[in-house]
């Protein structure tokens, strides 16, 4: 939800950061039964970091110091225990402004540019183009469509020639406020041009395969994440009839569209949308997957909980290759562990969170793409949606071995 126009005495400056001074989150263990009394939280007390799910899983929800002693109040008397997570969100508001100054000088090439630091867009789009020029062979970027304010939609190819050769997709950065994984797109960009040639298992993979990587997918909102609201999740459009701006873009897609696990509502941050793909970032998407029609793997790459999720979201009906795509994401979990012992857990998105509906990786198996994943990456509460940027690259690094796991997996695999 946008605290800016529900709460205008809150500072919602332009610069960078500061647009929520007045914010402590909380992070609440609660039972079954508190959860149902977290409902009586009105939307425009609180943000949910992590909405109520299931009993063994926490709730984080930012609230505004204005907030606090009513919230405060309202869980007390529901017998609700919590505790404080981050106390003032500005001071690492403030530290993850400081880094990105700091490292905008330094940027001339890929080799020079600051992976441990947070980015703009249009730094982002910046660094692409200089990896690109770098390496015309293997790089280019392909405009896919227009987000809904207007920008260009860019998705970089890694690819060693061939025709329309079988493709593996990553996207990172749908919910905007995911910091940490447009910033592990832009890592696992250099780390492809890095390694081919170099790595035998990378090589292999592009010597057959094309990589297809979008690192920023939803670009409205990510911009205003910069220049507004560091917390915003959705896309930027208007709903006639409402104030409320922006659609869940991990609900909007043609896959149980509708159905429980998504809200009508356009004031929440889980609204679906009018109808399926009506959003330009999801629907630019869902052209070019049809358009292309050799995907074989589909990594939608989220934050934050340390969960490596597999379909059915909108269903509690086993995905027909369940099994297999269970065996792959603990291999793939294993790997990731295997760098800094960082843990994840995995298994479908309805049994391992909750339900959703309308999310892109149920779309995308429903067009038959079997290996359909969905990352939630660091961490699992302490930073939540402001991860240092000292953990990017060891985020990146260990991302990398899961991913490099399903890809050299779909490489031996196919069908
Ligand atoms: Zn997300």
């Amino acid at each position: 939800m946008d605290m800016c126009s529900l709460k205008p005495k809150i500072v919602c400056g332009g610069r960078i950061g500061p647009g929520y001074p007045e914010a402590a989150v909380l992070v609440l263990i609660l039972t079954g039964i508190g959860m149902q009394g977290l409902e009586g939280l009105k939307p425009q007390k609180v943000d949910f970091w992590r909405g109520p799910a299931r009993p063994s899983l926490p709730v984080d929800m930012r609230v505004p110091f204005s907030e606090l002693k009513d919230v405060k109040a309202y869980l007390g008397s529901h017998g609700l225990a919590y505790s404080v997570m981050i106390k003032d969100i500005q001071v690492l508001l403030d530290e993850e402004r400081e880094a990105m100054a700091k490292s905008r000088r330094l940027e001339r090439s890929t080799s020079s540019f600051s992976y441990a630091s947070y980015h703009t867009l249009e730094e982002i789009y910046g660094f692409m183009d200089m990896l690109v020029a770098e390496h015309p062979q293997l790089v280019s970027k392909l405009q896919i469509g227009n987000t809904y304010e207007g920008r260009p939609i860019y998705v970089l190819k890694f690819s060693t020639g061939g025709n329309n050769r079988p493709a593996i997709w990553i996207d990172t950065g749908i919910h905007s406020r995911e910091w940490v994984t447009q910033a592990s797109g832009v890592w696992f960009a250099k780390k492809i041009t890095q390694d081919y040639g170099q790595d035998f298992t990378l090589t292999a993979i592009l010597d057959s395969m094309d990589i297809f990587l979008e690192i920023v997918t939803n670009p409205d909102g990510f911009a205003f994440t910069h220049s507004k609201n560091r917390m915003w999740r959705k896309t930027r459009s208007l709903t006639p009839g409402s104030f409320c701006v922006g659609v869940d873009p991990n609900r909007n897609w043609d896959a149980g569209f509708g159905m429980a696990g998504a809200s009508s509502n356009p004031c929440t941050d889980t609204y679906r949308g009018k109808f399926a793909s009506s959003e330009a970032e999801v629907k630019s998407i869902v052209d070019f997957v049809k358009s292309h029609g050799n995907i074989k793997a589909f990594i939608s790459i989220h934050s934050y909980s340390q969960l490596l999720l597999y379909p059915y979201g909108y269903k509690a009906e086993p995905a027909p290759d369940r099994d297999e795509l269970d065996q792959l994401a603990k291999s793939a979990v294993t790997a990731l562990a295997s760098l800094y012992g960082t843990k994840f857990k995995y298994g479908s998105i309805i049994k391992t969170i909750y339900q959703a509906s309308g999310s892109t990786i149920d779309w995308t198996y429903s067009q038959g793409i079997k290996y359909s994943f969905t990352f939630e990456l660091r961490d699992t509460g302490r930073y939540g949606f402001l991860l240092p940027a000292s953990q990017i690259v060891p985020t990146a690094q260990e991302t990398w071995l899961a991913l490099r796991t399903i890809m050299e997996y779909t490489l031996n695999h196919p069908y």
